[in-house]
């Protein structure tokens, strides 16, 4: 019998809607035209395009102008980052997070690298924003802070709109990387002091490599991608039709089910997390309450979260590990790292990260799942002996200079 799959991982990116589909096929074939062209195939496109626009800007309560499309996510905190350097060139800091994404973490240390100021604020053990420690980084010399709205590992929130009022008082750009956020909390620019924001398309249900960025009318911007008009100027390259189709009939879809991700997810992820708990030396990552409502991060202690997945995967559950850890790397989570997340507890950690497709039933299923994986993985490990951890007078050192337990 075929083990269904139970998905788990929408963090990771999500299914792409049926409608989301149905409304991109004729822009592979016979909507093909150019929307920079003159005849009418490409006015048919450049219409669409402008109502797919509209769509995206009404979910985020913004004006269709300041939206420019992307490729990703990623492109879209990169061209954030480097246009505020660049239209800001004596100012050298930038001021973002410990526990960022890649996209802005990696970004950030090449810049370090090339001379710029990097300071990286903390989170306390619930993985909330240290607020005093982010006023005292706001210097004249602040070019940028940049934040992440909703932590993709723990779903925990960042006060964003704060934050961005704080930097519009002192004058400096503020980016929300709210890849995370977007279709899962209400998002209202108009009302915002945020100048930039990032989001991917296929986070909620549009296809992966499509993003965009939202651009403050009035912010200085310089562009990541030089080439023709299109996005007025601010990103060269024939845009990616079909997709940005699909992209606008995902934010239609992901306004109307707004409610429902904050109702019937939020208690599927809330059942699912109080059931995880019932195992013995189970935690809970992240504060609960200022968190999104489909995510939970849950640390089985003592036992490896990588092999964890593996035999979840087995059953057909699809999570994930959260860390973008590579396979043999003795390193945690950063995100964990930088809450103080204990070691046995951050190792042992998954992230599941539930959507409007999931099921009472798939919960259930889950947590009939979920003790019997612990169990055997634990009756494996060397730090469990019989129904707890072994004491540590029991445990022999191994000497080895890298082990993280002995040292
Ligand atoms: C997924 C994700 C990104 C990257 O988006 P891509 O489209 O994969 O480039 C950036 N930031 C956060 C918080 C994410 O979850």
């Amino acid at each position: 019998m075929e083990t269904k799959t139970i998905y788990f991982d929408n963090n990771a990116t999500t299914e792409v809607d049926p409608q989301v589909l149905e409304a991109m096929l004729p822009y592979f074939q016979s909507r093909y035209g150019n929307p920079s062209s003159i005849h009418h195939k490409g006015g048919e496109v450049a219409a669409a395009l402008r109502e797919a626009r509209k769509k995206l800007a009404d979910l985020l309560g913004c004006d269709p102008s300041e939206i420019i499309y992307t490729s990703c996510g990623t492109e879209s905190d990169n061209t954030a980052m480097w246009s505020a350097l660049r239209t800001q060139p004596d100012k050298r800091r930038l001021v973002t997070s410990r526990v960022e994404h890649s996209a802005i973490i990696n970004n950030a240390a090449f810049l370090k690298r090339l001379g710029y100021q990097v300071i990286e604020v903390g989170v306390d053990r619930e993985g909330l924003l240290d607020m005093d420690q982010l006023t005292k980084a706001l210097t004249p010399d602040t070019a940028l802070v940049s934040l992440l709205w909703a932590n993709n590992e723990t779903g925990v929130l960042f006060p964003i709109e704060e934050v961005a009022a704080l930097c519009s008082e002192r004058g400096v750009v503020f980016h929300t990387d709210a890849v995370q956020a977007v279709g899962k909390i209400p998002i209202d620019l108009k009302n915002s002091k945020i100048d930039m924001l990032s989001l991917a398309g296929h986070k909620l249900h549009a296809p992966k490599g499509i993003g965009a960025l939202y651009v403050r009318k009035g912010l200085k911007f310089a562009p990541f991608m030089i080439g023709g008009h299109q996005e007025n100027g601010r990103r060269g390259g024939t845009e990616n039709v079909p997709y940005i189709i699909g992209l606008g009939v995902a934010a239609d879809l992901a306004a109307s089910r707004l409610p429902e991700e904050n109702t019937r997810v939020k208690a599927l992820r809330d059942r699912l997390e109080e059931g995880l708990l019932k195992i013995p030396f189970t935690m809970v990552n992240g504060n609960r309450t200022f968190r999104l409502p489909n995510t939970t991060n849950v640390s089985f202690e003592y036992i490896e979260g990588e092999s964890i997945l593996f035999h979840l995967s087995h059953e057909g559950i699809c999570a994930s590990s959260g860390s973008a850890c590579t396979s043999g790397s003795l390193e945690p989570s950063h995100v964990l790292r930088a809450m103080g997340v204990p070691f046995t507890a951050a190792h042992g950690s998954i992230r599941l990260s539930l959507g409007v497709g999931n099921t009472d039933e798939e919960v259930d299923k889950a947590l009939e799942i979920f003790p019997a994986v612990v169990k055997k993985l634990r009756d494996l490990s060397p730090f469990w002996k019989d129904d707890g951890p072994v004491q540590e007078s029991d445990l022999l050192s191994c000497d080895s200079e890298v082990c993280q337990v002995c040292n």
